[in-house]
């Protein structure tokens, strides 16, 4: 199990011994240092097909910085990994005492992303824990839509598993950064700021979810996803 108190798990220290890295989906902030990984441990890294077919395919200028903003050159970011492992909807993954249940949650159609579940400890008490795999609102309205049937999916999922704590693929927005400085000065006594509960969990996606209906509303009122007048591009 994974815990947050990091007892007994110094080898997370140890870049060695980090056998899978399981992908949300593709973009530079997610899959920038699988190849290094890949390359210099062994490490095995787990995405949907959809997402390796459409890294492997992409052009390999793309690799440089493409996806970021400012055109500015990250060393970091180094080339896709070679095909390793590919998850499919609802598959898990053991690890030890610790299995990683994998829930295609798309947003753009034809490329699947993945969100996670797994069990984890606060001071020896079990928790389960969930990742969103793709928060951001897709560009197009059918990705909207797909969302909502995401947020929806892995809803199931996680009533099943009666998940109670949450965080972000891109932790700026749900707060996570500023949870994360609180786990870390957190003293004896005080609650860990990602066990939010069940209901708590439940709400989470429900915004999720609201956030998406909101969208595809706004979209078909011919407005963008902030309720601003959709821009007609004009050409010169
Ligand atoms: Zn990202």
């Amino acid at each position: 199990m994974v815990d947050a108190d990091r007892t007994g798990n110094e080898g997370a220290e140890d870049p060695a011994q980090i056998k899978y890295i399981l992908i949300t989906h593709p973009g530079p902030d997610h899959l920038g240092g699988a190849k290094y990984f890949q390359e210099a441990y062994g490490t095995q890294i787990v995405m949907t097909a959809s997402n390796w077919d459409s890294v492997l395919n992409a052009p390999a200028d793309s690799w440089i910085n493409s996806h970021l903003p400012g055109g500015e050159s990250y060393k970091f970011w180094v080339g896709p990994p070679a095909r390793s492992l590919t998850a499919q909807d609802g598959q898990t993954l053991t690890l030890g005492s610790t299995t990683v249940t994998m829930v295609e949650t798309p947003r753009v159609p034809g490329s699947g992303a993945l969100s996670y579940i797994l069990p984890v400890t606060d001071h020896g008490q079990p928790h389960m824990w969930a990742t969103y795999g793709a928060t951001g609102a897709p560009p197009t309205l059918e990705g909207k839509k797909l969302y909502q049937q995401s947020v929806k999916h892995l809803f199931t999922y996680m009533e099943a598993l009666k998940v109670d704590s949450m965080i972000s693929n891109h932790p700026f927005v749900d707060g996570s950064v500023d949870r994360m400085k609180d786990l870390a000065s957190r003293k004896q006594g005080e609650a860990n700021p990602f066990v939010i509960g069940t209901d708590g969990a439940r709400r989470y996606v429900q915004i999720l979810g609201n956030c998406a209906e909101v969208w595809v509303a706004r979209n078909a009122a011919g407005l963008d996803d902030l309720g601003q007048p959709l821009q007609q591009k004009t050409t010169p």
